[in-house]
């Protein structure tokens, strides 16, 4: 996955994808006034409209919601990984997050728990991964 395409983020996006390089872990925004926390970064909160925030770090475990499937890639640079599968990832902290994951598509099923990762792309972007943690044993 080497000389994928890596987006240039602006604003409040940048600043989370800077705290998320300093930190070296997934952070998430957090309302200073209420502790709403919400992503994808915003001004203001959604619940009591507070401008004061702040990215504070999580778990980064959560639960996969929904996912897509690629079967061919855009990027040149994915194609080598295809088929591949993104996913939206509910943190256990509430807000939800598109991540990558290397899990291969069959083996991923809605509802089941993960683990996210930061890995740094550029001085200004993280890329998150999700991967499953393995708390099944079998079922039956
Ligand atoms: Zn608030």
């Amino acid at each position: 996955m080497t000389g994928t395409y890596v987006p240039k983020p602006e604003w409040l996006v940048l600043d989370w994808h800077r705290v998320c390089l300093e930190a070296e872990a997934l952070t998430v925004q957090r309302c200073d006034e209420c502790g709403t926390w919400r992503h994808p970064p915003r001004r203001f909160c959604a619940e009591c409209a507070s401008p004061a925030s702040s990215f504070e770090p999580v778990a980064g475990t959560g639960t996969i919601v929904s996912l897509a499937v690629s079967h061919r890639s855009l990027d040149p640079g994915w194609q080598a990984e295809v088929p591949f599968a993104t996913l939206v990832v509910e943190l256990d902290e509430g807000p939800r997050v598109l991540a990558a994951t290397t899990t291969a598509p069959a083996r991923i099923r809605i509802g089941s728990a993960v683990r996210c990762t930061v890995e740094r792309r550029s001085e200004d972007f993280v890329l998150v991964w999700a991967e499953p943690i393995d708390t099944e044993t079998t079922e039956g």
